[in-house]
């Protein structure tokens, strides 16, 4: 059957949460007050909401219903026992630890992994994951392939690792400094682009070789499905359930933030194949998370987080999930605005360096985009780029980030295509209308994570 052109959403709504319509000239004032930075704007304040995709879904009708059933007992709660059997349908594995948000299985299980003197290898660390790595002392190494790093060089699995920069790396190392390879699919910080089947069957040879465990990050494994489906020959009879289960069944543990693919607000989860690791990391858990059967989660939680890791793989969801994504970079692109290519899962990247040229870099191009979407808008989105990444040198000037990037994250089953259509229409006025020439200058910053609490001043 032909696709039609118009993307329906395969919902209807049954409860609705009233957006408030601002106008110009009072969200002028917001972000003034705040000082040009919107993470420290009230959510109130915005009408769409494109800072994460993580956590901010909604959840369905079975979902809800699902909260009401929750079985609230401290062990062996029933809730806890149809969530173990839905995850280890899905993975394979036998060992099942639920968790609060995905970087709780990372501190647990990177806490055990890691150490001075390790080195974890990955297509792209998440940033949380990055974190939780270096927390223990190892070193976390990115090894995308060259060409992957072109904004718009056209691949279709633009997430995947470089097999060659693995082996390579391995030799260098020694096989015992290397604690794991990790595997992001999709891979968040590289664009929401997704990995292939491939590529994690060739990881897999390589660690069956050197003894080296495979984890895979899996926030998004569903997504990824979709494109391996879509683009990966051999693949295109298999359901989405079928591919994930596949992927998965490569790993020796798989961890996810529930937040993303889970379809749920809150929630994590740790599996492992592996016993005696997975002894290690409940001992853990129970320590910091909660017991084994709960792990820092309500029964009801875990209830609908059951039924959304079935729900996430249904055919119409997915389709709907990963083209209404690509209606968005696509219909910018047609406008002329620079959009990182090809188009991923979860967000579109605009490259602010080129739609603001004569913004100089060290006054934040994608900072300026940021306010003018806000400010023509009410849209929320978030800088990648110099304010999230850049360095000083020894004289306090700007080490910039590799790019200027604003990201638009989609958060999932929230707006419908007439936002997206409004979103659109903001994006033709910045690019119609005399474009700013300067941007800004920070005045205040903390030593860590300076994009959530920075300050802006604007150069005139
Ligand atoms: C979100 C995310 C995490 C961390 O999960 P939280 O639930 O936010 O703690 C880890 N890895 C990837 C790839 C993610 O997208």
């Amino acid at each position: 059957m032909k696709e039609k052109r118009v993307l329906a959403e395969p919902f209807k709504i049954k409860m609705v949460e009233p957006l408030r319509i601002t106008t110009e000239v009072y969200r002028t004032k917001v972000l003034e007050s705040a000082g040009y930075n919107p993470f420290l704007i009230d959510a109130s304040d915005v009408f769409i909401d494109l800072l994460t995709d993580s956590g901010t879904g909604s959840m369905s009708d079975r979902q809800w219903a699902g909260i009401m059933m929750g079985d609230e007992s401290y062990a062996g709660a029933r809730s806890w026992k149809r969530l173990e059997q839905v995850v280890k349908n899905l993975t394979g594995m036998p060992y099942i630890i639920p968790t609060h948000q995905g970087r709780a299985a990372e501190r647990i299980l990177y806490g055990i992994l890691g150490g001075a003197d390790k080195v974890f290898l990955s297509n792209t660390h998440f940033d949380t994951t990055r974190a939780n790595i270096e927390f223990t002392g190892a070193q976390a190494l990115d090894l995308m392939p060259d060409d992957a790093l072109d904004p718009e060089i056209d691949l279709p699995f633009k997430g995947n690792i470089d097999i060659s920069k693995v082996n390579a790396k391995i030799s260098e190392l020694g096989k015992e400094r290397v604690a794991a390879i990790i595997i992001t699919v999709t891979n968040n910080s590289s664009g929401g682009q997704p990995v292939s089947m491939q590529n994690v069957k060739d990881l897999r040879k390589i660690c069956n070789k050197h003894g080296i465990p495979l984890v895979i990050d899996g926030c998004r494994i569903a997504e990824n499905s979709y494109f391996v489906k879509h683009r990966e020959s051999g693949y295109e009879n298999k359901t989405y359930f079928q591919i994930a289960k596949e992927m998965l069944s490569l790993g020796d543990a798989f961890i996810m933030s529930a937040k993303k693919d889970g379809l749920v607000n809150i929630g994590g989860l740790l599996t492992l194949k592996d016993e005696e690791l997975a002894l290690e990391c409940k001992n853990l858990l129970i320590i910091s998370e909660g017991f084994t059967t709960y792990g820092g989660l309500a029964g009801r939680d875990m209830e609908a987080m059951a039924i959304g890791l079935e729900e996430v793989f249904d055919e119409d969801y997915l389709s709907y999930r990963i083209r209404s994504t690509e209606y968005l970079g696509k219909h910018l692109k047609q406008l002329g605005i620079p959009v990182v290519w090809p188009i991923g899962g979860h967000a579109v990247y605009v490259d602010a360096k080129k739609l603001y040229p004569d913004v100089p870099v060290d006054q934040y191009p994608g900072q300026v985009l940021v306010c003018d979407l806000y400010t023509k808008g009410g849209v929320r989105s978030v800088e990648i780029g110099s304010v999230m990444f850049g360095k000083y040198d020894d004289h306090g000037i700007l080490i910039p980030a590799p790019n200027e990037l604003v990201r638009l994250a989609i958060p999932r089953r929230v707006y419908t295509q007439s936002h997206i259509d409004y979103l659109i229409e903001i994006f033709d006025d910045i690019i119609k209308d005399s474009r700013a020439t300067s941007g800004f200058k920070i005045i205040y910053e903390p030593p860590f994570l300076r994009h959530f609490t920075a300050r802006f001043g604007k150069i005139s």
